[in-house]
């Protein structure tokens, strides 16, 4: 589908139509001369297709939503092979699930149909490279300050060997503003240029006017990903940090070399996703890559991501579909009661199973699947009699 990447936009109306293999570097490039925008993921090469289908935590999602709530209408091709529109009106099942079924969709999606956003007045970075030793204080300092920023504020942190020309593991920590106005965006900032931790950090450059072109480049540059191997997994978690941080530092201690990473998101959502089969989210995200060129490497880094982020599982609300690997660790991945209803509608738009639906899933899951073949398995019975 790789040729399907065609960008169409209504300036007048704040829309778009996108074609589900256009990443995000094409529509950005559209949409930015005419100073709008759209919560798209964060580096280059994010197909908006995938990225779509499994939520999108995009830029700006902590204040316009996850990407997918802005998706007004699909096109699909539906498993008799035709080519249908859908919306909240006509076709919804097939709507409502192409908004967080991720790779068990039972469809192949071809446009999406998108509402944009007018392109934030403040825009703003701040970036601290703060020594490993800070990282229980930066942890438990956010736990009881990250409620508070202002939701045009994302802040996150990569821990890495290699970063800004130190060898052994540091924090990059950083808040990125994309806010209505620059006093909006220094307010964020300020806020996180009062917590005691940043006065350690072995450098820092704060309160960075910029455009989003630049902003977007330095993402580009730090994640270029082209010809890398990827081991990923990751979970969201509400539990107290101090239960978390033992296993973090086990993590940190046996990060393989650059750019491996630990990342980690503080979401803190405002509001409970509208319907659609995207539902799984809460405070913090940490996400685990193991990244290198050596397939040799490939089975002792598939065993420290998975071993890694397994141990987190008594505190993990479940994990996000963008970079999953239910192969390795199959997690719940949207709320059981959403998983039901999507596999009520694969049963009946794609009863010959031509979509694979999702490689593994948790037992839960498992469960959830056998009672409703065992219903339909019955239904299909009395309908024989
Ligand atoms: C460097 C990097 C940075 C990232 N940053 C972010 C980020 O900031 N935020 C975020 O949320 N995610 C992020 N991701 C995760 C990303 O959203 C997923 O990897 C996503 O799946 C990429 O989309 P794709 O179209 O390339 O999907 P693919 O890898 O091609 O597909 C993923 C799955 O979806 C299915 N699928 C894809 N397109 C369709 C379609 N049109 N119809 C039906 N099924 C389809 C595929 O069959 C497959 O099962 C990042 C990934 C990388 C590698």
């Amino acid at each position: 589908m790789g040729k399907m990447n065609a960008v169409k936009i209504d300036v007048g109306k704040r829309t778009a139509v996108v074609q589900t293999a256009a990443h995000r570097v094409d529509l950005n490039n559209v949409l930015l001369p005419h100073g709008l925008m759209f919560p798209a993921g964060h580096c280059p090469s994010v197909g908006i297709g995938g990225f779509l289908l499994q939520g999108g935590f995009g830029w700006n999602s902590r204040a316009w939503g996850v990407a997918c709530e802005s998706v007004l209408a699909i096109d699909v091709v539906n498993a008799e092979g035709e080519l249908i529109h859908a919306d909240n009106k006509q076709n919804s099942d097939y709507y409502w699930a192409a908004r967080g079924a991720g790779c068990g969709y039972f469809a192949i999606a071809t446009h999406f149909y998108l509402e944009l956003k007018p392109l934030p007045k403040g825009i703003m970075s701040s970036r601290y490279i703060l020594p490993i030793e800070c990282l229980d204080e930066l942890f438990l300092t956010l736990e009881q300050t990250a409620h508070k920023f202002p939701r045009s504020l994302e802040v996150g942190c990569f821990i890495g060997r290699d970063q800004d020309g130190f060898k052994e593991p540091t924090i990059a920590f950083y808040g990125d503003a994309l806010a209505e106005s620059e006093d909006e965006a220094r307010y964020g900032f300020q806020l996180l240029d009062d917590l005691p931790v940043v006065k350690k950090a072995h450098h820092s450059t704060t309160f960075v006017p910029c455009t989003l072109a630049d902003m977007l480049k330095r993402f580009d540059d730090l994640l270029d990903n082209a010809g890398l191997r990827y081991e990923a997994n990751n979970f969201w978690t509400d539990a107290p940090m101090k239960h978390l941080l033992p296993n973090v530092h086990n993590i940190v201690n046996n990060l393989p070399p650059a750019p491996s990473h630990l990342y980690l998101f503080w979401w803190y959502p405002d509001h409970k996703p509208s319907d659609m089969a995207f539902s799984m989210q809460s405070n913090v995200w940490m996400s685990l890559y193991a990244i290198g060129q050596d397939p040799s490497k490939d089975e002792a880094n598939h065993k420290y991501v998975i071993d890694s982020i397994k141990a987190m599982d008594p505190y993990s609300k479940g994990t996000q579909l963008a970079d999953e690997n239910l192969f390795g660790h199959p997690a719940r991945f949207m709320q059981p009661k959403n998983f039901e209803r999507l596999e009520k509608m694969r049963n009946k738009h794609d009863p010959r199973g031509r979509f694979f639906g999702h490689p593994r899933i948790p037992p839960e899951f498992e469960e959830i699947k056998a009672k409703l073949n065992y219903q339909e398995g019955s239904k299909m019975k009395a309908a024989r009699l």
